[in-house]
């Protein structure tokens, strides 16, 4: 989203919500998100996953580089990938019921749609921006301090995401990574159409986490931390929730043995494409 569209989309959050509803919104980071935990006003946590639970080296940037390698292996005009591609992510969150975020499949069958490539390629595009985004991300030790300290208090717990991954695909990576969540425990809008951005799919937050508690747990007694202003801070509070800002974490490089492990991820996606294109 552009800077400009942005800052008028915060201005009209602000115009529709007010300040009192944006009291509940927290300033403070890490530290505060545990004090908040420990003064035992809240009876179950949502939390955000991209840049707050796991680091990415560059947002969205596994995506361009697939979208690059299909269009360089199936010998395409190499310029065009970025401009298919995001005409492609359009045509797919359009036709996504209510506008809500496509999955990653969507985007790149519609992907392959543009781009005059046969459709069952989009499955191994898929497959690769995966590869690619497990290779180039980590979990934040911030992030696992805070959800060990949520656990051994007993709490409800919600990774809450606004996502192109279904909860079976983000599951799979945070578990490669080395946190062990059951797919119950992820909320992603590409599974239901909601976002965060919009609100509804704190709903759907809300709706499991009372689940898992066996009774209702109203907004008021949800805490959700995340790193977006616009779909964690105010529209969480918005949706009546206490929130709490914390600075996007970020991969800083891809350096050392993470280098060779993300170079012979990408290979072996080059390699996938090739043969897909090859064996038609
Ligand atoms: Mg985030």
């Amino acid at each position: 989203m552009s800077s400009r569209l942005k800052s008028a989309a915060r201005s009209t959050i602000r115009l529709a919500y007010g300040a009192t509803r944006l009291d509940r919104h927290l300033r403070g980071g890490w530290l505060t998100a545990h004090a908040t935990l420990r003064s035992g006003k809240y009876s179950a946590v949502s939390i955000d996953c991209f840049d707050t639970i796991l680091s990415r080296w560059q947002p969205e940037w596994e995506q361009r580089a697939i979208a690059a390698l299909a269009i360089e292996l199936a010998d395409r005009d190499s310029g065009s990938a970025d401009a298919i591609l995001r005409r492609a992510s359009v045509s797919a969150a359009r036709t996504a019921a209510g506008g809500a975020e496509p999955s990653a499949l969507a985007i790149w069958r519609s992907f392959c749609g543009f781009a005059g490539l046969p459709g069952a390629l989009a499955d191994v595009l898929c497959r690769g921006e995966l590869e690619l985004l497990e290779a180039s991300s980590a979990l934040e030790d911030k992030a696992l301090d805070f959800i060990c300290a949520v656990i051994d208090r007993q709490l409800p717990l919600v990774v809450c995401s606004d996502t192109r991954w279904p909860a079976v695909f983000l599951c799979a990576v945070l578990q490669k990574k080395g946190l062990k969540m059951i797919q119950d425990a992820l909320v992603c809008s590409c599974d239901y159409q909601k976002s965060k951005f919009r609100g509804d799919l704190f709903g759907v937050a809300k709706a499991r986490l009372s689940a898992q508690a066996g009774r209702d747990i109203c907004p008021a007694n949800i805490l959700h931390i995340g790193d977006s202003r616009l779909s964690d801070i105010y529209s969480g509070a918005s949706f009546g929730l206490t929130t709490i800002l914390v600075d996007k974490s970020r991969v800083a490089s891809i350096g050392g043995s993470s280098r060779s492990l993300h170079q012979n991820c990408l290979s072996k996606v080059r390699q996938d494409i090739h043969d897909h294109l090859s064996n038609r």
